[in-house]
């Protein structure tokens, strides 16, 4: 490590200070596709396309049907804590989107090329969409285009201007996979939704948005799962409502990655409740295996809280010991019901 030499106390110049806190949001190329799919669900999409070049690293576009931009807010989409979520801390407490910080749009704008394009929903003739383009933090043009309603989100050239983020993403193939599985993941989650995936070109994930979770199960997995998953639906009439699919013992996987959980439609990574849920299954898995498993947990807005991480992966319930104890509950009452399969199948 190099000699530290104490500067006197001082401010960072905001573009150093942007530049830092961009890479607490956008760590890798999943990163850009999860917020602009956040962005396009909190915008009331139904039909949401993504497309894929090089592992992200050349090109990330994400377009929607839905609600837009209006004209006079584009310029300022891409500027740090400016937001049409929320208004007050406060808000957080019955939060009613996926993002509330406003700093997703500006973080990629400072570590990428990015491109929005926009026309508000029910605009008539008169009023075409426009686009606007951000580099490094600076905007850098704008004009108008026509499109159907909707918004697209073109980013290209992520981290081009931070080498050791570049030198930290891996093989197109690596990236891609992430990818894969966030947008499958996604497509579980807003089963009502249409989402497509294209990978350089190639069709990677398309589901039809029949609203139908067990439809979007089949769609992403390529399987007739039906007989292979059980429906659950629990409550308790006051701090939660659950229901998803519970892959039986025959979906065992090596990796946790095939466990969705869904708290108030956000996808979250909890300890906690991972470990709730694989109770559940404890004795029915081989050790080793996890569960496939697509459980949307509905709770009060009040009871939760997503402001603890920036990626707004993790979150904290109030009922957090009741939750995990009813999750281990219900599902082991579900699969003690559940027949038994003979093989055992595996997913790349
Ligand atoms: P946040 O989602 O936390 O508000 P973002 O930086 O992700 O912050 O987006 C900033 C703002 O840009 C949003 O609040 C929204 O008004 C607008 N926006 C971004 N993407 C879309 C989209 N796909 N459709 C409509 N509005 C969008
Ligand atoms: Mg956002």
């Amino acid at each position: 490590r190099p000699a530290f030499v104490r500067t006197p106390l001082h401010e960072l110049p905001t573009a150093v200070a942007e530049r830092i806190a961009a890479g607490e949001v956008i760590e890798r190329p999943v990163s850009v596709v999860k917020e602009l799919l956040e962005n396009a669900l909190d915008a009331g999409a139904q039909d949401i396309r993504i497309e894929i070049r090089g592992g992200g690293l050349r090109l990330i576009r994400v377009s929607d049907d839905g609600y837009g931009i209006p004209a006079s807010e584009l310029d300022a989409v891409c500027v740090r804590h400016t937001t049409s979520k929320i208004v007050s801390f406060e808000d957080l407490e019955h939060l009613a989107t996926l993002g509330f910080r406003g700093e997703a749009l500006a973080s990629i704008a400072t570590v990428a090329e990015v491109t929005i394009q926009s026309r508000v929903r029910g605009s008539g003739d008169e009023d075409p969409a426009y686009w606007i383009t951000w580099r490094g933090g600076q905007l850098q043009e704008r004009g108008r285009r026509a499109r159907p309603e909707g918004t697209t989100v073109t980013v290209t050239d992520l981290f081009y201007n931070v080498p050791a983020r570049l030198s930290y993403t891996r093989a197109a193939r690596t990236e891609n996979g992430h990818i894969v599985q966030l947008v499958r993941r996604y497509a579980l989650g807003y089963a009502g939704v249409r989402f497509s995936l294209a990978l350089d070109e190639h069709m990677a994930v398309q589901t039809s948005g029949s609203g139908n979770l067990a439809t979007a199960l089949t769609e992403i997995y390529h399987l007739a799962l039906n007989e292979m998953v059980q429906e659950i639906q629990a409550s308790d009439g006051q701090h939660y409502v659950l229901r998803g699919y519970l892959g039986n013992r025959v979906l065992a996987q090596s990796s946790r990655q095939y466990i969705n959980l869904f708290v108030n439609g956000r996808w979250v990574q909890s300890r906690i409740l991972q470990d709730a849920l694989e109770r559940g299954y404890r004795s029915l898995l081989p050790k080793g295996k996890h569960p496939l498993l697509v459980l949307s947990l509905e709770v009060p807005a009040h009871e939760v809280d997503v402001n603890v991480h920036p990626a707004k992966t993790e979150v904290h319930l109030l009922q957090e010991t009741v939750i995990a104890e009813a999750l281990t509950r219900a599902i082991k009452g579900v699969l003690e019901r559940s027949p038994a399969l003979p093989e055992a199948v595996q997913f790349p």
